[in-house]
């Protein structure tokens, strides 16, 4: 059994990303600048945030933070989108979800130049990804193809099983995986709380994606010997021995499975790293999309 070690993975593909930054920087050329727009006072989100703009300096990125109180209206938020798109400082930038309820999400996530949506949910970036033309793909779906690359997954004429059917997760992953691309190439069937049958169609499956956000929900009696299983769920569950808290479970009883699979991506450490890494890359992409 193979552990696909996202946190190296992802500190790989960073420190790939800081050298073409340096080499940009001994060319005289501007480097990326990637701005994140933060609405309200979430939590999480601002963990996120936080982290997305770490890791852009750490890989040598121009970032902006900006952050706009709870109460902001959609209009002025539109405003600060329309800002963005005609800024030539901004490369891509973000809009970090979710936004507060009296905000409709899609009106701002449309509004987003598609030049600039590094985080690849615009329909112009989605739409490309299905067509399989260059573009940003977002960034867990990204994420989780590259680290099936670099390890050299087959994935083939495989019978792949996708359990989640977001827009953000699921649904791209569910594409991607049936692109005639090497990874890709597999056989997909796409899960959904509607699904009825889920225990034989995993069983069946060579490779199991778990994107569904219920803990240890995929269990050892739902994967075959030498399947493979990438668990993108995180789900924040109380746990008084930590520190903070709370622990984070994957979508995947890790214990009992792992030892049935060729390859799987532990939580922490899996899915979770390659997001960032994934962010990172577009903003480096969204040079070659100026123009
Ligand atoms: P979502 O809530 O938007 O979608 C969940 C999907 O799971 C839905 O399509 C639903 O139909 C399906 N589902 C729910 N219960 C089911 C069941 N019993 N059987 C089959 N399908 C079922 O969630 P999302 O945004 O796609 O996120 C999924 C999980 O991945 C969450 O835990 C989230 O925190 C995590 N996530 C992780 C990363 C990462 O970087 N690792 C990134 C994004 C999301």
């Amino acid at each position: 059994m193979t552990i696909l070690d996202g946190k190296a993975t992802s500190k790989a593909i960073r420190e790939e990303i800081a050298v073409e930054v340096g080499k940009l920087k001994a060319s005289g050329k501007k480097v990326p600048h990637l701005a994140a727009v933060i609405v309200g006072s979430d939590g999480a989100s601002q963990t996120y945030v936080n982290a997305k703009v770490k890791d852009c300096r750490d890989v040598g990125f121009e970032s902006t933070h900006i952050e706009l109180p709870e109460e902001t209206s959609e209009e002025d938020v539109l405003k600060q989108i329309e800002a963005l798109n005609n800024d030539p400082e901004i490369d891509g930038y973000i809009v970090q979800l979710p936004l507060p309820k009296h905000i409709d999400e899609q009106r701002v996530l449309l509004a987003i130049d598609p030049a600039k949506d590094v985080d690849g949910f615009h329909p112009a970036s989605v739409g490309k990804m299905v067509l399989g033309l260059d573009t940003f793909i977002s960034a867990t779906p990204w994420g989780i193809m590259e680290l099936l690359k670099r390890y050299n997954v087959p994935t083939s004429g495989k019978n792949c099983v996708v359990i989640g059917r977001s827009n953000i997760v699921g649904r791209p992953m569910s594409i991607l995986l049936s692109m005639p691309t090497e990874p890709g190439n597999c056989t997909v069937t796409l899960a959904h709380s509607r699904t009825k049958n889920l225990v034989e169609l995993c069983y069946n499956a060579d490779i199991v994606v778990a994107a569904l956000g219920r803990p240890e929900f995929v269990t050892a009696n739902m994967i075959k010997e030498g399947a493979t299983v990438i668990d993108v769920g995180i789900t924040r569950v109380k746990d008084e021995t930590k520190k903070s808290g709370f622990a984070l479970k994957g979508d995947v009883k890790f214990d009992e499975v792992a030892p049935k699979c060729a390859f799987i991506t532990p939580v922490p450490g899996g899915v979770g790293p390659m997001t960032r890494a994934a962010l990172m890359r577009n903003t480096l992409k969204a040079i070659d999309f100026k123009d």
